[in-house]
């Protein structure tokens, strides 16, 4: 079932740049009256009394980067460092950065007299995963948002994960380790990986078709209430409805894509326009919420025959996705919500009845409008499995891919 290749390691090769802005003086000529003259004597005066080595230098790094602030500066001992936002930058006892999250972060450091600051600014491009948490047994494959090549991958603790010469993470034991990739112009990227034990009886809820104004947020509102993450597969929001997508990230849930539109004579034509399908999507995604989405389902599933009129382009794209960067997810519960005439109460009988220990569910539901099923039936769902053990997650990259045979 479980296939992953990562063909196309892809990063940003920009290497970051150490730049130190220097405040620049322009010498005045021409008379000046006393009053001007004083003023500007004061304000010599006042420039006096700040120390000339309160030195405030810049960095812009990309996410995942790893760099040592003050390395060619030997001769003296900087210590004390802080950053404005762990959020967006950490930093050691050494001075060692980590982007985080893509924004703008101060560290500052002393060196027992003086006071530094370097002002960094992460950008969005980089590697995907500065922190990650996995489970016992599962695979991650660590992605880029832009090409690099001749990676080479280390393990701080192999017996906690491991990590192969593409970049393929495997959690072995639970820990935490730092998984390192360096490229050619040694640039050194980091994530921070956490491997937790593996959770028996997962329920992965998962919404398509959205976002939507009037069912997303009642959806959201349910999920909130009873402390569950999901995961949205949705197709290009509304100009408007943005802030819907905004919310599914602010709150914890998985973006996930189910392509740009959802017309299946259309995205099915061929492969390129699939792909592209898929790109668009993941492009304004990334531009909007700075956020590089892997998991994606195909309209109809991979097992969907609506694409028959192009013989075989299921059995070609479930083959390519992996080398374009994306994992797909079909369903092994299906709610019934979609279907004509399903009342909540019949939606509930299909989730019981779908639902069974042994192994994890990924359940099919939609966001779409107005689905009165979901929305009678989630929230009785949730609480009714949490009752039976079942522990809700969110699906993520590292998840082990739920895939149904492919009829075309
Ligand atoms: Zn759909």
């Amino acid at each position: 079932m479980r296939k992953k290749t990562w063909k196309k390691a892809m990063i940003c090769s920009l290497a970051a740049l150490m730049i130190v802005s220097v405040s620049g003086c322009s010498s005045k000529s021409g008379s000046k009256n006393t009053k001007e003259t004083k003023k500007e004597e004061q304000a010599k005066e006042t420039k006096k009394k700040v120390p000339d080595t309160e030195a405030q230098t810049s960095a812009v790094l990309s996410l995942s980067e790893v760099q040592t602030l003050n390395a060619n500066d030997k001769d003296k001992k900087f210590k004390e460092y802080v950053s404005s936002d762990t959020n967006i930058v950490t930093v050691t006892e050494d001075g060692i950065v980590h982007a985080i999250k893509a924004g703008t972060a101060a560290v500052t450091y002393t060196d027992g007299s003086n006071q530094y600051t370097c002002n960094i600014k992460v950008k969005k491009r980089g590697m995907v995963y500065p922190v990650f948490t996995m489970m016992k047994g599962e695979h991650l494959d660590i992605q880029f948002s832009n090409k690099d090549s001749g990676l080479s991958w280390t393990s701080t603790d192999s017996s906690i994960a491991s990590v192969n010469a593409k970049g393929k993470v495997i959690a072995k034991k639970v820990g935490t380790a730092v998984i390192t990739g360096t490229n050619r112009e040694n640039v050194v990227y980091q994530c921070n990986l956490t491997v937790n034990k593996k959770i028996k009886n997962i329920i992965y809820l998962t919404f398509d078709d959205g976002p939507n104004r009037y069912t997303t947020p009642k959806v959201l509102k349910i999920l909130k209430q009873n402390n569950v993450k999901a995961t949205f597969f949705e197709l290009k929001p509304a100009k408007k409805d943005f802030d819907l997508t905004k919310r599914v990230l602010d709150e914890g849930h998985t973006l996930a894509m189910h392509g740009y539109q959802h017309k299946y004579d259309i995205i099915y034509r061929s492969e390129k326009t699939y792909h592209q399908n898929l790109d668009k999507l993941r492009n304004l995604f990334f531009k909007k919420f700075g956020v590089w989405c892997t998991l994606t389902r195909f309209p109809g599933g991979s097992s969907n025959t609506c694409s028959s009129y192009n013989p075989g382009i299921m059995t070609r794209l479930t083959k390519k996705l992996d080398g374009w960067g994306y994992h797909y997810f079909d369903w092994n519960v299906s709610s019934g919500d979609a279907s004509r005439g399903t009342t909540p109460a019949q939606e509930m009988h299909n989730l019981k009845k779908e639902t069974t220990k042994g192994h994890d569910s990924v359940v099919l539901m939609h966001d779409f409008y107005n689905n009165q099923p979901t929305l009678k039936s989630l929230d009785k769902y949730i609480k009714y499995a949490k009752k039976k053990g079942y522990t809700f997650m969110p699906l993520t990259a590292s998840t082990a891919e739920v895939h149904h045979g492919v009829n075309n």
